[in-house]
């Protein structure tokens, strides 16, 4: 598979939000273990094991190689022309919004811009949502509500400046490896740097903390909403950033007061954690100015994510503590580029760059695109989407490498929903996904090491995935499979792109459109590269425009925000404290990521390195809970509740709070028959967000 010629590349990571930069080096025996970029400001040369594993993982094991129909094999004209009758049938037959895409955080900025484009300007269907949905989808909400913008502030070096770092439902040592030996050198270069993790379980990231909140599971926000209540106590608010560049303080500093007890001893009592260990994070916050609060999945994943990220974002807006090197709330997503995917609009409650459903932007998509069909409303998010396939109300649908026939929530109901299409369309890299064994048409893409394009990082930093291998079998990027089918559709002039570069350069083009700095995301100074100088690019954060030609660390620095008035808004919260525990035995189940896998394994399980980092799937539990469930350590433990049953080796740990239990996200029915915990899930869902709740599910555990 491998060029014979001697060749180095350097390219990204495809796993997490950190984004690490890889050089990967190759001559006529074939790939050389792969290195960190050693110019790449993400990692600066460092890898963890699953990226530097990466070499391990390309063969053409179980790659999907050829288009295939009914599973039987089939060329790319005919499986194209087949997919776009299919398209153009439903839509004459029932409308635009009966055509459905569901897609990831995994493909490349270039691959989301084609399928936003011809979904929400061509076809007329914003029914576009992807797996980042279950990602980070809250952030993009608590920042909306509180910027007026998706503007991730600060970037990698507030982590590493800060006095006082809060790492808020983030394992980062396991989920964003590098990202937390960046924290683990700083604080061992400044052992006055305090860490602090909040998390109901202690993990590997705890290691770091000075202190660890083991809070009651779902209460960030009131935790928040106290602690605003004790600066306002403390006199520790910035009344000049109050005054001058923010709005809606007073009502929410009413409503956290409205939610916070007299003492601090019932505060703690509701928190569930030790009364004099909340006053020192208390008084760790009060004292310092240079404060960065990462928050995670242990915030988004939750019926009220985006509620918790606006806490999180009051208390940094009471104290000015934005915008300034060292002090910044900092969402670190999990993937690899659900942040390109979220700029591009490639989310159902997004049209297209930073621009939403006004008549304005409306007109403005229109015009840039040219489009004859351009969306004016939100689709639907990924739940509802497949509960409207289930109704039987979308008939089409593509599904772009993911797989939610094990990652969503109540997944066997998925299942049932894509029964209901009349046709599914599955565009992957992997053959045998629960996913793929419910298409009718599966396409073969290309994946990491055959692809070219962009992605953009958890601190804006827009890098290079460049490709150094031919492409399996017969795969195709997902953007030409895209513009194939837009072609078929009759939309050829607008989709008529020969290269990523073409695609990128009209994308950036349109960031700058109209865009008298009205929206943040600007890329328009990387517009009008050549094929040549696009390979050649540098990772840079945006914006890039005329007034950060070099890119932009840090927003807001200019107490400019992007709402009608351009202040800052607080959010009152009222926090909702999840019902305490029943009395009849039954546990909390939280989910997660290990260290060594990613998502649903399908390449990670491939490298015998990565595997026996954690060989199967387990649960979590305290030392109280297995006795009284009659649980030993290491024996198998049937997890179940009115959804469904998996199979778990136990592992007893007093890391887990009493009737909590942790179990990891990643195991399918392909890799231990009945491990898959999306079976176990309801479809909750944040109200403003639609991210389902994936921490807090009722379940009981038994001895198998
Ligand atoms: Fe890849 Fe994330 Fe590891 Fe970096 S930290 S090497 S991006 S998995």
């Amino acid at each position: 598979q491998t060029e014979t010629k001697n060749r180095t590349t350097q390219t990204t990571c495809p796993y997490c939000g950190v984004g690490c930069g890889v050089t990967v080096n190759q001559d006529s025996q074939g790939l050389a273990p792969v290195s960190g970029d050693q110019q790449h400001p993400a990692n600066f040369g460092r890898l963890c094991v699953k990226g530097s594993s990466l070499h391990e993982t390309v063969d053409h094991v179980d790659r999907l190689l050829y288009p295939t129909v009914l599973g039987k094999r089939s060329s790319w004209e005919s499986s194209l022309n087949l997919v776009a009758d299919k398209m153009q049938q439903v839509i004459q037959e029932y409308g635009p919004e009966a055509v459905a895409i569901y897609a990831a955080g995994q493909i490349l900025t270039e691959d989301y811009y084609v399928a936003n484009k011809l979904m929400k300007g061509f076809i007329g269907s914003s029914n576009l949502d992807t797996n980042s949905r279950l990602c980070m989808a809250s952030a993009v909400v608590a920042h909306k509500r509180a910027f007026g913008s998706d503007t991730v502030p600060g970037c990698y070096e507030d982590l590493e400046e800060a006095d006082l770092l809060i790492l808020i439902g983030s394992n980062a040592a396991w989920a964003h490896p590098i990202l937390f030996q960046r924290m683990a050198a700083a604080k061992q270069a400044r052992p006055d740097m305090k860490v602090v993790v909040i998390d109901p379980r202690r993990t590997a990231t705890s290691d770091l903390a000075d202190l660890q909140l083991s809070i009651r599971p779902g209460s960030d926000a009131f935790l928040f909403n106290v602690l605003l209540c004790w600066l306002d106590h403390s006199n520790a608010l910035d009344h000049d950033f109050i005054a001058n560049h923010s709005e809606g303080f007073e009502q929410t500093l009413q409503a956290a007061r409205a939610s916070t007890p007299q003492s601090l001893q019932e505060c703690a009592q509701q928190l569930d954690v030790d009364e004099d260990d909340l006053q020192t994070f208390f008084q760790w916050f009060t004292a310092t100015d240079k404060t960065v609060s990462v928050f995670s999945q242990g915030i988004n994943q939750s019926s009220t994510g985006v509620d918790k990220g606006n806490a999180i974002i009051n208390a940094h807006l009471a104290t000015g503590r934005i915008g300034k090197p060292g002090a910044t709330p900092f969402s670190v997503t999990g993937q690899p580029n659900a942040m390109g995917g979220r700029e591009v609009g490639g989310l159902a409650n997004q049209l297209a760059a930073h621009m939403d459903f006004s008549g304005r932007e409306v007109d403005r998509v229109r015009r840039f695109w040219n489009a004859p069909r351009v969306v004016t409303r939100p689709g639907l998010k990924a739940i509802d989407m497949f509960d409207a396939i289930k109704r039987g109300e979308i008939k089409f649908l593509w599904i772009i490498s993911t797989n939610p026939l094990v990652s969503m929530p109540d997944a066997d109901d998925v299942k049932v929903a894509l029964a209901k299409c009349e046709l599914v369309v599955v565009s992957d890299c992997m053959a045998n996904t629960d996913t793929t064994a419910a298409a009718h048409v599966l396409l073969p893409a290309a994946s990491w090491g055959e692809k070219n394009g962009t992605v953009t990082n958890s601190e804006r930093c827009i890098s290079r995935q460049r490709s150094f291998l031919s492409p399996a079998g017969e795969a195709k990027p997902d953007w030409w499979i895209l513009s194939q089918v837009a072609q078929r559709l009759g939309f050829g002039e607008a989709f008529d792109y020969q290269h990523p570069a073409d695609i990128f350069d009209e994308y950036s083009r349109m960031t700058g459109f109209e865009n008298q700095g009205e929206r943040d995301l600007d890329i328009s100074g990387l517009s009008g590269l050549n094929h040549d100088q696009y390979d050649a690019m540098a990772p840079v954060q945006w914006p890039v425009n005329s007034q950060y030609p070099q890119g932009r660390q840090r927003f807001f620095d200019d107490h400019r925000f992007y709402t009608p008035s351009q202040k800052a808004q607080f959010i009152a919260i009222k926090p909702e404290l999840p019902a305490p525990r029943s009395q009849d035995g039954s546990l909390i189940m939280n989910t997660g990521r290990v260290r060594d896998h990613w998502h649903t394994m399908t390449r990670t399980a491939k490298s015998a390195r990565l595997a026996q980092h954690i060989r199967e799937p387990y649960v979590d539990i305290h030392p109280d809970d297995a006795r009284r469930l009659l649980l030993a350590d290491g024996s198998l433990a049937r997890v179940s509740n009115g959804r469904g049953e998996i199979l778990l080796r136990a592992q007893i740990t007093t890391n887990q709070r009493p009737g909590e239990i942790f179990v990891p996200m990643h195991w399918t029915s392909r890799y231990a028959s009945a491990a898959r915990m999306g079976a176990l899930i309801d479809k909750s869902c944040d109200p403003f967000s639609g991210q389902p709740e994936l921490k807090y599910t009722g379940v009981e555990a038994e001895p198998f």
